[in-house]
């Protein structure tokens, strides 16, 4: 886990990861920035789950690690969802006759 200081982030952001979204609207960017400035940096999801384990989530939220379409890490957000994940997974052992 790792932080970047706002001003380390504003150069990023302005130098490197603005312009391939320069394209976007300013709402749709915006969304994308509040994703991922201020937010600790994760390499893996595997180093991101411990964390998830010990911090509390909002009330009525789930924890979840994301990867960042900005910077390309892993960050640690608040979802209204839990994890859907598993239950999208297709289970390969499972027929389409068994699951009807
Ligand atoms: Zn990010």
């Amino acid at each position: 886990m790792r932080t970047r200081t706002n001003a380390e982030w504003q150069t990023l952001y302005h130098t490197r990861w603005k312009a391939p979204f320069a394209h976007l609207p300013k709402h749709v960017r915006a969304k994308l920035v509040r994703g991922c400035i201020g937010k600790a940096v994760y390499d893996s999801v595997e180093e991101a789950l411990p964390v998830i384990a010990e911090m509390p989530a909002r009330p009525g939220m789930y924890l979840k690690a994301y990867s960042c379409p900005l910077c390309g890490c892993i960050h640690i957000g608040n979802s209204r969802t839990p994890n859907t994940m598993p239950q999208r997974a297709i289970d390969p052992n499972k027929s389409i006759d068994a699951a009807s």
